[in-house]
């Protein structure tokens, strides 16, 4: 990709003594404010493959707070393509302004298309693609949260030669592309733990689909009721986490994770002397989001 791409490195984090094992967090959430994570490793290789085809405009899905909706946006105008985000929840077409993700996507100059939640049901079908082909020339499609084989394939790289250290690999799921990535580029003696952010059991039956190692598992107890919903306790701990290590930890995905890890320290999940990598897989652009939110609802906020 054409604009800069900072460092991802992995950071020690300082664990009380009673843990004996090593944690590392590896900063994905370094390689852009906005195409940041793990949708930058989505988008690599699917933006070279419209390029190819001579796609001129991207079009794809997301939610109001959707990372991977600024990551198109951005990346997008970086590499010349027009963008298109089809958005769901028709009522939002009158809040782009008092929407922190919406309006930096905007700037970027994407195009919005708001659809009802139940219209938005249907955007895979082969009569929403048809329709959108009458409507639309020369264009890419990016499915929903950027999770397919091109993805994937972007994925594989989050994880280098120096990572073979590690027993355990922790990351954050949302549509199972990211963890996917990993569970195909790890060591057969290495083990993934995914945790998911949303309720359901699809997850599993997903992540099959595009992996064939065995050495993965989910660890479905940190979801914290789904996608937009943050509680006081994930707040504290975002807070917290930040006070202890100045790390800063997304609400909707990554402090999910790594308050499943420090519980399952405390709960001696681990073994003494594991050495433990989680993955910063970004999404920082989506506090401000969430912190309007929790604003109306007069109760903390996330610092930053
Ligand atoms: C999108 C996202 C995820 C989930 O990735 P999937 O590949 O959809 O599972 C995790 N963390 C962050 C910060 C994200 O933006």
């Amino acid at each position: 990709m054409i604009f800069n791409v900072g460092q991802s490195i992995n950071q020690k984090i300082n664990l009380p003594a009673k843990y004996p094992v090593e944690l590392y967090l590896k900063r994905e959430d370094a390689i852009h404010p906005f195409v940041s994570g793990n949708k930058y490793r989505k988008l690599k290789y699917n933006l070279k493959q419209a390029k190819q085809q001579n796609a001129k405009l991207l079009i794809t899905f997301g939610g109001a707070y959707s990372n991977h909706i600024a990551a198109v946006a951005f990346a997008g105008q970086a590499q010349g393509f027009k963008t298109l985000g089809i958005i769901r929840g028709e009522e939002l077409e009158h809040k782009i302004n008092g929407n922190a993700t919406l309006t930096y996507a905007k700037a970027c100059g994407m195009d919005f298309k708001f659809i009802s939640r139940s219209n938005y049901k249907q955007k895979h079908t082969p009569e929403f693609i048809q329709d959108l082909e009458k409507n639309y020339n020369n264009f890419y499609l990016i499915p929903e949260g950027g999770t397919n084989n091109l993805a994937i394939k972007g994925c594989e790289e989050i994880l280098t030669n120096n990572d073979k250290i590690f027993n355990y690999v922790c990351c954050a799921v949302g549509t199972g592309g990211t963890i996917s990535g990993l569970i195909n580029s790890a060591s057969q003696n290495q083990k993934i733990l995914g945790f998911p952010a949303l309720k359901g059991s699809f997850l599993q039956e997903d992540i099959s689909k595009f992996v064939t190692n065995k050495n993965w598992s989910l660890i479905t107890d940190y979801h914290f009721g789904g996608y937009g919903k943050v509680k006081n306790e994930l707040v504290s701990f975002i807070n917290q986490f930040k006070l202890e290590q100045n790390i800063l930890l997304d609400p909707v995905y990554t402090a999910k994770m790594m308050f499943g890890i420090f519980n399952m320290l405390e709960a001696g999940y681990f073994e003494p002397g594991s050495k433990i990598l989680a993955i910063h897989t970004g999404g920082l652009q989506g506090i401000a989001g969430i912190n309007s939110i929790l604003k109306n609802k007069n109760l903390p906020l996330i610092s930053y």
